[in-house]
């Protein structure tokens, strides 16, 4: 694996941001793009200035999620550093708006990709840098947070029966990286009709994992048509509905600081 460059000295272009945080899952599919993005643009909403960095080069999402005018990275003048997209005045790195996209790369590669990326942008000064991590707890996502001096984790799952072992993997790596783990969010977890509530992957193990390991917030989110239009369409759902159940979910994650 690529080396770990956060031993102590920072790389350059993170020194200007306040606080990076990593939305995290063991498993691909739960909605953890669709936590990061509504997550930033609920905080770019808040008032403060943010940042994407899509981490997960395999499945990047980003550019699906977020229509930015300008769709493909460009370098700076002196080619020294990559100029972030911009959509509603957050910026954005992914490894889908670089043009010649390599779909078949091994874990090292992969690495030294994301490393690139993420410490080459011109982030400027930022109050939140939100990665949406590839999923897992292998190597790329243990050099990942070597390379970024992350000050929370969120952990996204569904409420599905093997959902406590993968959470429980996710907040043992983040303990042992000490990096506190400030929320569990449980995607997909009811929906709501005919006046009743549905829970159809039954109730999760999100309390049991919140309890067990002391995290300080759990939430849940429905599964909404809106949310997966939303993702589809471009727009964030906190986008279009910036008063709506979701963006009030996002508001209170325990991230802001
Ligand atoms: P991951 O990043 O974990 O692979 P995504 O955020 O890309 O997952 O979500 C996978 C798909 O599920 C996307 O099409 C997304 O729009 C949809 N989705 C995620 N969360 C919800 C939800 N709560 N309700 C409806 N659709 C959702």
């Amino acid at each position: 694996p690529a080396k770990p460059v956060f031993a102590g000295e920072l790389p350059k272009g993170l020194q200007a941001i306040s606080n990076i945080v990593a939305v995290s899952s063991c498993k691909g599919g739960v909605g953890k793009s669709t936590v990061a993005v509504n997550l930033a643009y609920t905080l770019a909403d808040m008032g403060a200035r943010v940042g994407i960095f899509d981490a997960d080069v395999y499945g990047p999402s980003l550019p699906t999620m977020v229509s930015p005018e300008n769709r493909l990275l460009e370098m700076s003048p002196e080619n020294k550093t990559i100029l972030p997209a911009e959509y509603l005045g957050v910026k954005l790195v992914s490894f889908g708006f670089v043009g010649q996209g390599r779909a078949i790369m091994r874990g090292p590669m992969v690495s030294g990709v994301i490393n690139q990326l993420l410490t080459t942008a011109e982030w400027g000064e930022l109050d939140y840098l939100v990665i949406d991590m590839p999923p897992g707890t292998g190597d790329i996502q243990l050099t990942l947070c070597q390379v970024a001096p992350l000050t929370a984790a969120v952990i996204v799952t569904t409420p599905q029966k093997l959902a406590f072992i993968d959470v429980a993997k996710g907040v043992r790596m983040f303990s042992k990286l000490k990096v506190p783990c400030v929320a569990v969010v449980e995607n997909m977890c009811y929906f709501d009709a005919d006046g009743k509530r549905y829970y159809p992957f039954g109730k999760g193990s999100g309390a049991q994992v919140v309890q067990q390991f002391g995290i300080p917030h759990l939430f849940d989110l429905p599964i909404r048509s809106t949310l997966s239009a939303s993702g589809d369409s471009g727009m964030p759902e906190v986008v279009a509905d910036p008063q709506g159940e979701v963006a009030r979910t996002f508001q209170n994650l325990g991230v802001c600081v």
